[in-house]
């Protein structure tokens, strides 16, 4: 289980060479990963953590999941990468099943959520000019306060987030940003020159904040009146992770695109991909749009391998049951320490009382205690533990973030 002594470089070591040549864009916790396995990390001395925040649900089906792990090792030895100048035998297959499990006719694969989003964004507009009508260069997308969609140029400038775009401007115009979970605002946001409205079904980076229950089928309801695409970003939400295969099942609202990354490469490789219906990804023709390793053979057959074990029902089944056990425990820490606790799923924000210490802080003792888990905003903590979590060790993690929050302040 544990390998101490693999690792060729001390904590110590790995820690300044990282502080010393590495860009400061993260402020991680003090630890430092040499392996992991299923829910469970060890570090370069040996120490074990429990990842309570599975890379941002990258990780929904363990670290060195076996099954991945073999279609991986088995694809590494057969080809990696063809370029989409040829055909390879697995995009077909990847597309097909991606395609069946969303519901959808095609789809768009490409390697990061944020490129997802751009191949989104490009889809809306040209859908909106070849499609809908709306006078070239006119075209405007409807976005959320809050929302999180990635670090590109153009998707950082219609972030609110100061941290996320002060000092990159200039931004890409044709965004407008209103209320999450307030409808309303959206039609009235909408004109004749919207294409689409671009809506995490559950913000995450915001500290996974749900949306009032009337609000997806309100939009899908505004959206197909107004003829206007609905794109889910379920980059995060996506996967089973909420219990079910897309956040949007939890409102039984279909969009029109969904955005797909995170969970889709299994944790092993970048994997993102844009489905859609023909009528509206048929847009793109070819050499308008592609990407060197997007639809790679060694990506295809890792996704693979997620999307048929997605399509049993059995993680989402998973990720519900030890969701309802995660969160039993912790709005019972309502008013002992927490102020309050959103999710769905094996996925919680919880916020901490600032009495009780900051959100680092937090993940500071956890980490003491053997627990990984990452604070955003301030004050909330985010608990998505891999869905391959062992009841137990979850209850364990409940137990100790208890004593977390009873531990007096440094
Ligand atoms: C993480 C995330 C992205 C960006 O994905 P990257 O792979 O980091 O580019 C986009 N949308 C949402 C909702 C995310 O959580």
């Amino acid at each position: 289980m544990l390998h101490p002594g693999t690792s060729s470089v001390s904590a110590t070591d790995a820690l300044h060479l990282e502080d010393e040549h590495a860009a400061h864009n993260y402020a991680p916790l003090p630890v430092v990963i040499a392996s992991g396995d299923g829910a469970w990390v060890t570090d370069v001395d040996g120490n074990r953590y429990l990842d309570c925040l599975a890379a941002y649900s990258a990780v929904n089906f363990g670290h060195s999941n076996p099954r991945l792990v073999a279609a991986a090792k088995e694809q590494l030895d057969r080809i990696t990468l063809t370029s989409r100048a040829f055909h390879h035998d697995l995009l077909g297959p990847f597309v097909t099943e991606l395609a069946a499990l969303a519901g959808k006719d095609l789809v768009l694969p490409m390697n990061t959520g944020a490129e997802a989003v751009e191949t989104g964004i490009k889809v809306a507009r040209a859908w909106g000019y070849r499609v809908k009508g709306v006078a070239a260069h006119a075209a405007n997308i409807v976005v959320f306060h809050g929302n999180f969609h990635g670090r590109t140029t153009t998707i950082v400038g219609f972030s609110d987030d100061p941290d996320a775009r002060d000092g990159f401007g200039p931004f890409t115009p044709g965004f407008r940003s209103v209320a999450y979970g307030d409808a309303g605002a959206v039609a009235a946001a909408i004109d004749e020159n919207t294409v689409a409205v671009l809506v995490e079904p559950i913000q995450g980076e915001a500290g996974v904040i749900v949306p009032p229950d009337d609000f997806l089928p309100e939009l899908r309801r505004i959206c197909t009146e107004s003829r206007v695409l609905l794109i889910a970003d379920e980059v995060q939400s996506g996967l089973g992770r909420v219990g079910e295969t897309f956040a949007s099942d939890l409102w039984s609202v279909v969009p029109d695109v969904y955005l797909l990354g995170k969970a889709l490469g299994g944790g092993i490789m970048p994997l993102s991909a844009v489905v859609a219906d023909r009528e509206v990804l048929g847009v793109i023709r070819p050499g308008e749009h592609g990407s060197t390793f997007g639809g790679n053979p060694l990506a295809c057959a890792i996704g693979l391998e997620v999307i048929r074990m997605l399509a049993t029902g059995e993680p989402q089944q998973r990720a519900r049951e030890l969701g309802e056990r995660m969160r039993g425990r912790l709005d019972a820490f309502v008013g002992h320490g927490v102020t309050a606790v959103r999710g769905a799923g094996l996925w919680a924000g919880v916020d901490v009382d600032p009495v009780i210490g900051t959100g680092r802080e937090l993940a500071e003792r956890m980490l003491r205690r053997g627990i990984l888990v990452k604070d955003t905003h301030g004050a909330t903590i985010r608990f998505a533990p891999p869905i391959v979590v062992d009841p137990a060790d979850l209850d364990w993690a409940m137990d100790e973030f208890e004593a977390a929050l009873r531990e007096r302040s440094a």
